[in-house]
């Protein structure tokens, strides 16, 4: 019904890894759906990245925006949040706004060439100032978060609902949530516990998110019925149509016939010492469900003294693993890893015994986690992580490090029941090797918890895939969502024009 030719969709993503690729997935699902034309607009060395990142045949087109991050001192090249250390990080967020003149331009430019504008821009929720773009060119702002329904609803109550500070009990409670949603300051990383309201932090997040709220709808990359709780708190706290279009995951990852190829997204730029088959084979000389896959994203990393306790106290638990190991935090992520961050001859021991795989930076995630060896994933709780785990059945052991990471874990705990969190944190986490041998042995035994969360981990995995499905009588919720969407942006321009 809505495939009109000369409909065109901006999106505008924010510079970080974990935002592109969705916003990359969200274009290829529009245009899937509708035949509309997508644009993609960022700067030049993360088209190139997203560039690498499709194939070839991809009716996705990309727009550079010049852009200066030395204005706001930030090293030549850096055009995304990857290698940033936190104190550069916040100048790249502030540096986003530059994006807005550049933005203009192309808009100015498109709207002539193709006679009318865009049905709509999709922005990232760190781009509020895309609303007023929006509306100068006579048409809406959606905001696509690319987190999930409750993390992004916490996140964003948590910005805007500064300070959070001791008062007479570590626990406090959040605007939007109810009462038995309790947050606990740990949860809360450093510089959100700092805000409040006049920081560097706080001056970027505050206005952005509250530009944002005045979207005319938001889009999220979940799935209705895995999240209902958190939907309906989301749903409420912006009071705003919000539209689950996900999973945003590839098709190959979502069906149960492997088709021999690698199914895990983005290798670009990221170096591996091992390559997917070997990793694979590894997989094939373990048991059924025995594995503990760990990996903290694309850009966190922990502590070294967390590095050796989780170390010890996975080879106590006799569980066999595969982990991807990057230098401890303060040391450069792409730099070599130093022998004396883990335990004497480790690495040798675990390979003798055949019970542990440490895969240096990268790891083919996906085939990983379809991987029927893989029975539990040791998580720093970024959504993508989250959704490929639960996508593939696979219940998450949580170590949130930033982000809107503790959320995801409070929900996963407390809502969904597919998750058990070992600690918080990056440097300052709690954790020894006893309770690490402790957690995993619970996740991963055979009964009780660890069976129960297994068990609803493969419910949510079938809610997922049903999200998609594209047969029979009645569309997945997913792609339900979708059309209403585009619906209901075609409904409201056609009111406009009247
Ligand atoms: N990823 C991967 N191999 C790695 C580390 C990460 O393939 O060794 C991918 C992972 O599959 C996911 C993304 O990188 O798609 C990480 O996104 P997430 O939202 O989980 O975390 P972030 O990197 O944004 O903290």
């Amino acid at each position: 019904p809505h495939c009109s030719g000369g409909e065109y969709v901006v999106m505008l993503p924010f510079m970080a890894h974990g935002h592109l690729i969705p916003f990359l997935a969200l274009a290829n699902q529009i245009h899937r759906s509708t035949t509309f034309t997508v644009f993609i607009a960022t700067t030049k060395l993360n088209v190139h990245y997203l560039r690498s990142a499709v194939p070839s045949a991809s009716d996705v087109r990309f727009i550079e925006l010049p852009f200066s991050g030395a204005n706001h001192g930030l090293p030549p090249n850096v055009e995304n949040t990857e290698n940033l250390p936190l104190t550069k990080i916040v100048h790249l967020f502030h540096a986003s706004s530059s994006l807005e003149p550049p933005c203009r331009s192309f808009l100015s430019r498109v709207v002539e060439e193709r006679g009318r504008p865009p049905l709509c821009i999709v922005s990232d929720v760190f781009l509020g100032w895309a609303v007023d773009v929006a509306k100068s060119f006579g048409t809406v702002n959606v905001t696509f978060s690319t987190g999930g329904a409750y993390g992004t609803a916490a996140y964003v109550s948590l910005w805007l609902n500064l300070p959070h500070r001791k008062t007479d009990s570590d626990e406090f409670s959040l605007p939007g949530f109810p009462e038995r949603c309790r947050f606990h300051l740990t949860q809360l990383h450093p510089f959100l516990r700092a805000a409040d309201g006049t920081d560097a932090w706080s001056r970027f997040f505050q206005p952005q998110i509250s530009l944002s709220l005045q979207s005319y709808a938001w889009l999220c990359n979940t799935v209705e019925e895995i999240e209902l709780a958190g939907v309906e708190i989301f749903r409420n706290y912006l009071n705003l149509p919000v539209w689950c279009v996900g999973p945003l995951l590839p098709q190959a990852a979502l069906s149960n016939s492997s088709s021999g190829q690698s199914i895990s997204r983005h290798r670009v730029g990221k170096e591996s010492d091992i390559s997917t088959e070997n990793c694979l084979d590894w997989l094939e000389s373990q048991e059924p469900r025995s594995v503990l896959y760990i990996c903290f994203g694309s850009q966190n990393t922990i502590g070294a003294s967390q590095m050796m306790e989780l170390a010890i106290g996975l080879e106590r638990s006799e569980k066999p693993f595969v982990w991807v190991i990057r230098p401890p935090v303060g040391f450069d992520l792409r730099g070599e890893f130093l022998p004396e961050w883990l335990p004497e001859k480790f690495e040798e021991r675990m390979r003798e015994k055949n019970k542990g795989l440490l895969v240096r930076n990268w790891a083919p995630q996906l085939d990983i986690l379809s991987h029927r060896s893989t029975g539990a994933f040791l998580s720093h709780c970024g959504w993508n992580s989250v959704m490929e785990s639960l996508s593939q059945g696979v219940p998450i052991v949580a170590w949130p490090i930033a982000a809107e990471q503790a959320y995801n874990s409070k929900m996963l705990v407390e809502e969904m029941g597919v998750c058990m969190e070992l600690t918080r944190g990056a440097q300052s986490a709690n954790i020894a090797a006893e309770r690490v041998r402790e957690v995993i042995g619970r996740a991963m035994d055979g009964g009780g918890e660890g069976a129960e969360m297994r068990r609803r981990a493969e419910e949510v995995k079938l809610q997922i895939r049903a999200a998609m499905r594209e047969e029979g009588e009645q569309k997945g919720s997913a792609l339900k969502a979708m059309d209403d969407f585009v619906a209901s942006l075609i409904a409201n321009r056609d009111q406009v024009l009247k």
